[in-house]
């Protein structure tokens, strides 16, 4: 069975990328930073391993977040081993299949938002344990976002 493909693209269309597979994870974060860079009252992703993620365009970073330079808008964040993907910037909606398992920085969600069942919650930054889907050691160095 062929792995599903899923592409992406910024607003003007100047990144594109696609991730092959399923991801290691997908979350929600509430915390001040996601909502400032955003712009949304959350922030919304799904991380791949760097593998399975490839990108042609140009990008411009501040800190471990990506954006397309002309347009502004969030594009898939490459770190060293994981790919941080912003699941607006998913072409095709709703994202089949890709649904949180987890919720970051909670006392600062949205009143008007409630917990996703199932979810994690998190009062803060994630900690990976044994029973988290897909986590490694050494998934943490960008724990300000994911
Ligand atoms: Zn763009
Ligand atoms: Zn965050």
């Amino acid at each position: 069975m062929p792995e599903i493909v899923r592409s992406g693209s910024c607003l003007c269309g100047g990144v594109q990328f696609h991730v092959t597979g399923e991801p290691l994870r997908v979350g929600l974060c509430h915390c001040k930073d996601c909502r400032k860079t955003s712009g949304s009252a959350f922030h919304a992703y799904a991380v791949w391993p760097l593998r399975a993620f490839e990108t042609t365009g140009i990008t411009s970073s501040y800190g471990t977040r990506s954006f397309c330079p002309s347009c502004g808008s969030r594009v898939p964040f490459a770190g060293d081993d994981e790919a941080e993907v912003p699941i607006g910037s998913l072409d095709v909606a709703p994202t089949e299949g890709l649904v949180p398992s987890y919720e970051l920085w909670i006392g600062r969600r949205e009143l008007w938002l409630h917990p996703l069942p199932a979810a994690r919650q998190f009062e803060h930054d994630r900690i990976a344990d044994d029973s988290a889907e897909g986590d490694e050691p050494g998934a943490e160095p960008q724990q300000r976002s994911a």
